[in-house]
């Protein structure tokens, strides 16, 4: 989960991961729910909210703990009782993923079920209605244009991909932009159309944002590249779109690196088979390596060891180090297991820095970006669940 705190107050949560042992009443397992509403405001009812929730692609890891966590169905619907404390999302945005039928290709989740249905009944709500009828929590915004004309009657809710969404919620005050880079648009009558619709299932349905955040009333105070878990054909096909004109789109001061350090974003070659021989591809190499000057890489994922499966990878990891610098590259369960908290930057107008504790009212604009923070470990009595 990463949530992007703006300096107006607004909150745009990217990503769902809640594991059920994490709502329990272990004292082992940290209640990272509770650390999320903590962070978030509420309306005048006293229910949490997100102005955005964005949800990268509906992968399980991606999506856990919708359904416990955050109210779906219509506002007025919000429980009564006082114990169910939701966090109601004022607009969701989602890739076009969701007018999907399910397929061999496409299968989800539960959670993952639920965020479709809860698409389709805002998008039905905005088809009824349109814009002014459409409040706090029943709105939304699709990430990309669908092929076969799905979202051809709805464009008023859609970002088309290159595109820039301005306005978090429908309040459009200059806080931040942010790039669509991906998902990926597949014109049907494209050479490739086939085997590029092969290639978006699933993780390579990724949103990429990059954002660019205001600060201090400082513009573009902060660059923050954000990708799900887009693999390698992903950032080659990007890289190849856009160096010769819009290179500047990739850079970043932070980013989160996509699919929790794995080698797939990285190179076409098997470690399994080649080990220390496998290249890494220049085009993805280069869409991921536009730093701006100190810039940070967050990997979201398992403690990254010579020895363990992929993803997290520890040749990616060297790769991104080599990018940035080793104390400018962070493992957010390493950092977790060493301090108990998430990987969090304060931004001011001179840019994002690493901090170790945010002063929530002092800094204007924060990222905070964990991945699994839900078992405390040191207590040497429990291990992952
Ligand atoms: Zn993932």
């Amino acid at each position: 989960m990463a949530l992007v705190a703006l300096d107006n107050g607004q909150n745009i949560l990217i990503d769902v991961n809640i594991r059920a042992s994490a709502d329990g009443e272990d004292e082992d397992v940290h209640d990272v729910a509770q650390d999320l509403k903590d962070r978030l405001p509420r309306d005048d009812d006293g229910r949490p909210y997100v102005d955005a929730l964005l949800i990268s692609h509906p992968d399980v890891d991606h999506v856990s703990g919708l359904r416990n966590h955050f109210h779906l169905g219509p506002p007025d619907e919000y429980p009564e009782d006082e114990d169910d404390d939701r966090i109601l999302i004022r607009e969701m945005w989602s890739s076009p993923i969701v007018f999907r039928r399910a397929s061999s290709q496409h299968k989800l989740g539960d959670d993952a079920k639920a965020w479709a249905k809860e698409a389709r009944r805002r998008v039905a709500l905005f088809r009824e209605k349109g814009l002014d009828g459409t409040d706090d929590g029943d709105r939304i915004l699709i990430l990309g244009k669908d092929r076969d004309g799905k979202t051809d009657n709805v464009m008023e809710i859609v970002i088309l991909q290159d595109e820039l969404i301005t306005a978090v919620n429908r309040n459009e005050d200059g806080q931040f932009e942010a790039r669509l880079l991906a998902p990926i648009y597949i014109d049907p009558d494209q050479e490739d159309a086939e085997a590029l619709i092969e290639l978006l299932s699933k993780n390579n349905s990724s949103v990429i944002l990059r954002f660019s955040i205001m600060a201090d009333g400082t513009d573009d105070a902060c660059r923050f590249l954000t990708g799900g878990d887009a693999s390698v054909e992903i950032w080659d096909r990007l890289w190849r779109r856009h160096k010769d004109t819009n290179p500047d789109w990739f850079s970043y001061d932070v980013m989160e690196t996509p699919h929790h350090c794995s080698w797939r974003t990285l190179s076409h070659d098997r470690w399994s088979e080649m080990g220390e021989d496998v290249r890494v591809s220049a085009d993805a190499r280069n869409a991921l390596s536009q730093t701006r000057k100190g810039a940070h890489v967050v990997a979201s994922c398992n403690p990254i060891k010579k020895e363990e499966p992929n993803p997290p990878h520890e040749r990616a990891k060297r790769e991104y180090v080599s990018i940035t610098a080793s104390d400018r590259f962070h493992c957010t369960e390493e950092y977790w297991e060493k301090n108990s908290r998430p990987v969090e930057f304060s931004i001011t107008h001179a840019g994002p820095s690493f901090s170790h504790r945010v002063a929530a009212k002092k800094v204007a604009a924060t990222i905070g970006i964990s991945a699994i923070p839900t078992v405390a470990r040191g207590h040497g009595s429990r291990g992952r669940r």
